[in-house]
């Protein structure tokens, strides 16, 4: 019998299998795919690799959690730090996020100069900087007293920050500029949601300004894809099963049963990186489920549009880039995509002369319900981001080897989740409401980015660190 069974696979089931295993416990790791990582993970086609959907490595640097969890554990990954994190495209112009704030406000003035950029861009710079430097807070919502004692351990958190806490983002940013144009509040906005996953009207300034901070701190490239991270972390682990998807999972006295076809696993503990609104389905157990069902509501259907291709080419890129249009683009849910470029020296997910490129667009799953219309709106997408991408930043056709488009519905096939990017910390959806790394129900524990705390590397690894407390390891 395990200790802790861990199912999936992706940043937080990683790395708390990873964590336990190092702490001495006897851990199973099971992910339903051949490899690690779920959105982060790396995957091939036809012989090239792509990043499946994150590509920046946020938070591994000195005083932040990333960085210290991966020492504890004594991984060294191989990366290289990108500066400017991302280059900001809008109007033909480009202003690149250097993380040195004169740098970078020097590079806004070509694109949006404003009497008040300096006492703005300052106030994000420093929220961030505070905000990374607390520490001691934690959060269990299984009982009345864990969600009291919780909300204690936010105090000095709430009494620092409360000014920004209640009001929403959008309508602080307009009364701070005091007139503020449409193009600069879309420049705002396509940063923020591919961190907050929200938008500025549903976002309390604070969340708001630590996104637009994100850049101002060190941004990673890993080498040979994030895949590469993945095996650190499984290599920790003594039993990794791959290609395993668990069925059912049956509550005994004091252990969990996990079934996967015709095999059975047993463990004290389970712990699950299904998103919250996907677990209900792996137990019959009554009290379980009525748990599940208390965050049916919070399921938003927000996803993701991607387009992978490889490209022939001895040109220079940044590692990634936003394009901000000035419309909305059909069927999805953003003006702007995100383009990522593998480092011109990492051989081994392009071969040299060629770039592995991973861009993605939000987009809302239920768009892609259709079946009869599912096939033209895909190509439809893929040929007007390509051709974006393609006429933003010079690339010629006749230089695309490959390039093919993944749909909420391709995520669906693979990960067993359409709903990506998490669930965003908005203005209805906040402590103590949101669920917790720990459950009500002895022994049955949650890490990902649906649950505490948010989404990304730095997000997903705090709800790690506050299982860590919660376990007592
Ligand atoms: C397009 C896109 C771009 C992003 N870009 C970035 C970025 O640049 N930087 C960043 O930090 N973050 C980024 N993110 C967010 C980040 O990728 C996610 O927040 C994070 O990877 C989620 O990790 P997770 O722990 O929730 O696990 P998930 O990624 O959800 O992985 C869960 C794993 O569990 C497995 N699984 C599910 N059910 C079962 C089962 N029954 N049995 C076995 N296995 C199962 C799945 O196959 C999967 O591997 C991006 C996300 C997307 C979608």
């Amino acid at each position: 019998m395990k200790d802790f069974a861990v199912v999936g696979s992706g940043v937080g089931g990683s790395s708390i299998a990873a964590y336990l295993s190092h702490k001495g416990y006897e851990v199973a790791l099971f992910e339903k795919e051949p490899y690690l990582g779920g959105c982060s993970s790396t995957f091939s086609k036809k012989g090239y690799h792509y990043n499946t959907g994150a590509t920046t490595l946020a938070g591994y640097q000195e005083g932040h959690l990333v960085k210290e969890f991966l020492d504890e554990l004594g991984i060294k990954p191989d990366v290289k730090v990108c500066d400017p994190s991302i280059v900001i495209v809008q109007n033909n112009t480009s202003v690149p996020r250097y993380t040195d704030l004169e740098q970078f406000l020097q590079a806004l003035q070509s694109l949006h100069p404003h009497p008040k950029n300096r006492e703005f861009w300052s106030l994000v710079h420093r929220l961030g900087k505070e905000f990374y430097a607390q520490r001691g807070y934690a959060y269990s919502n299984r009982s009345f007293f864990a969600k009291l004692r919780s909300l204690v351990s936010y105090i000095p958190l709430f009494g620092r920050f409360y000014r920004y806490l209640f009001c929403d983002a959008r309508s602080f940013i307009v009364d701070f500029f005091g007139d503020i144009s449409d193009e600069y509040l879309d420049f705002l906005d396509a940063q923020i949601l591919i961190v907050a996953q929200a938008k500025t009207p549903d976002i309390n300034f604070f969340t708001a300004a630590l996104s637009l901070g994100y850049t101002f701190n060190e941004n990673h490239y890993v080498m040979g894809g994030f895949d590469s991270l993945f095996e650190l972390l499984g290599a920790k682990v003594k039993e990794v099963h791959k290609n395993r998807t668990i069925d059912n999972i049956q509550r005994k006295n004091g252990f969990y049963i996990l079934k996967s076809g015709d095999k059975e696993f047993k463990a004290k503990n389970v712990i699950l990186n299904s998103t919250i609104y996907e677990s209900e389905q792996y137990f019959e157990d009554a009290e379980i489920k009525t748990y599940y069902k208390k965050y049916k509501k919070l399921k938003n259907t927000q996803s993701s549009f991607m387009v992978y291709m490889t490209i022939k080419s001895d040109a220079d890129f940044y590692h990634h880039y936003q394009l901000i249009q000035k419309e909305s683009i059909q069927d999805t849910l953003s003006k702007a995509v995100f383009v990522s470029f593998s480092d011109k020296e990492d051989e081994k997910i392009a071969p040299k002369g060629h770039y592995s490129i991973t861009a993605s667009i939000h987009t809302d799953a239920l768009f892609w319900k259709n079946k009869q219309s599912y096939k033209e709106q895909k190509e439809r997408l893929h040929k007007r981001l390509s051709a974006t991408i393609c006429e933003t930043l010079c690339i010629d056709q006749e230089q695309i080897v490959e390039s093919f488009a993944a749909t909420p519905n391709t995520f669906k096939r693979y990960i067993n989740r359409s709903q990506l990017g998490g669930n965003p910390i908005t203005m209805k959806n906040f402590l103590p409401k949101l669920p917790s790394n720990d459950t009500p129900i002895q022994g049955l524990y949650h890490v990902g980015d649906s649950v505490y705390a948010a989404q990304g590397w730095p997000g997903v690894m705090m709800g790690v660190n506050n299982l860590k407390g919660l376990l007592h390891v």
